[in-house]
């Protein structure tokens, strides 16, 4: 058995917990930049008790996905007159509240630290002290130790890691997802479903993270046509929340495959969101490691693998490896996925798609090395 895990140094979870964050707060600091998401007026009733408890702050609202120049602002804002950043939103805002919190302590650009269009430089000092308060149940981004960057410059998206980035405190309050509309209900709740189902088939699956992966892959199962259906149904996102944080510690300590493999460029070409992006390419990509692994890898241990996830998220112990593909096909359209010409997708873009996606580091654990032409299939049956 072989493997490591990190985490955020503490992590509470409960209905309610976000009007603990003025006390955890004035723990790290008393001057704090609050990264939101386009509307900060939805992070008023969590922060501005922070005041009250001595720790004053400064909003910085992030409109999508965060970039290159955005953090560079952030740091710049918070460089001198913060001793705290706090990430409150989705996945983007609390990415950018990571990577500002990282920048603001190391002097030179981002592109010195980002990896694949940068230096990938280590950090050179302790980013500022970083709490993380999602608003969303998909990607799990309060527990990982990655920033992605979209590069408006090199059309592509690009992580900034560092094991030192992990959150002082993930503080995560289901109460606080219980507005989300149903589009980005189903985006994250299928990228938070991704990220449970690709850490325990790829090939750093471990006994520690495969635990997370089915007690997620269980919840969501369960859970995700329900808030879909009915967005205030308390117990179903509160079981969404705790998957999307399960789905980020096993992708921070195992790996992902092939979707995410493909989510990464088609976010940088496309700049839709990314959780739509992976529901796109999850049931063909699944499809295609099955065969692929049929044909070509004797031992079945991954196969099993798979069989054990369609046994799981579709509660049938006759489910075979291939019913996975099946469900998940089923699952995308009940929940009227869209596929990715809808976001812009142009068949002559798909050679430079199959080559991004083949250098990305997801695609290093997916369970079997796809040829170039099993790339282009998936890109073409998502399209
Ligand atoms: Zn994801």
């Amino acid at each position: 058995m072989r493997f490591e895990f990190a985490t955020a140094a503490r992590i509470v979870f409960a209905p309610g917990a976000s009007k603990q964050l003025p006390e955890i707060a004035r723990g790290f600091g008393s001057r704090a930049l609050v990264v939101t998401g386009r509307n900060s007026a939805r992070a008023a009733p969590t922060v501005e008790p922070l005041e009250q408890a001595g720790v004053a702050y400064q909003l910085f609202p992030v409109d999508g996905e965060p970039t290159v120049p955005l953090v560079r602002e952030g740091a710049r804002a918070a460089r001198g007159n913060c001793d705290l950043v706090i990430g409150f939103g989705g996945g983007s805002a609390i990415d950018a509240a990571k990577a500002i919190s990282a920048l603001a302590t190391n002097s030179g650009e981002p592109l010195d630290y980002l990896e694949i269009i940068g230096d990938a430089r280590p950090l050179e000092n302790l980013p500022l002290p970083f709490i993380a308060v999602p608003t969303a149940a998909g990607t799990g981004a309060e527990v990982t130790r990655n920033a992605v960057l979209g590069s408006p410059e090199h059309k592509v998206k690009a992580s900034l890691r560092s094991p030192f980035m992990l959150a002082k405190v993930a503080l995560i309050d289901p109460d606080l997802t219980m507005d989300l509309p149903p589009q980005v209900t189903v985006n994250t709740g299928l990228d938070a479903l991704t990220q449970v189902i690709e850490p325990y088939v790829c090939t750093r699956a471990n006994s520690f993270t495969d635990g997370f992966c089915w007690e997620g892959m269980k919840r969501i199962a369960a859970s995700l046509t329900r808030v879909v259906r009915n967005g205030h149904d308390r117990a179903a996102r509160e079981s969404m929340s705790f998957a999307s944080l399960l789905g980020g510690l096993a992708l921070a300590n195992a790996g992902l495959g092939v979707v995410h493999g493909f989510a990464a460029p088609l976010g940088g070409m496309l700049g839709a969101a990314h959780g739509a992006l992976c529901a796109a390419v999850l049931p063909h990509g699944m499809a295609v490691n099955v065969r692929a692994l049929r044909e070509r890898v004797a031992d079945g241990e991954t196969l099993a693998r798979y069989r054990q996830v369609a046994r799981t998220l579709m509660a049938n112990a006759q489910a075979d490896a291939e019913d996975c593909a099946r469900y998940l096909n089923e699952l995308c359209h009940q929940l009227s996925v869209p596929s990715l010409s809808t976001y812009g997708l142009k068949p002559e873009q798909i050679p430079e798609l199959v080559d991004k996606a083949s250098k990305t580091s997801s695609m290093k654990s997916n369970p079997i090395q796809l040829t170039p032409e099993e790339l282009t299939e998936i890109a073409e049956r998502a399209l």
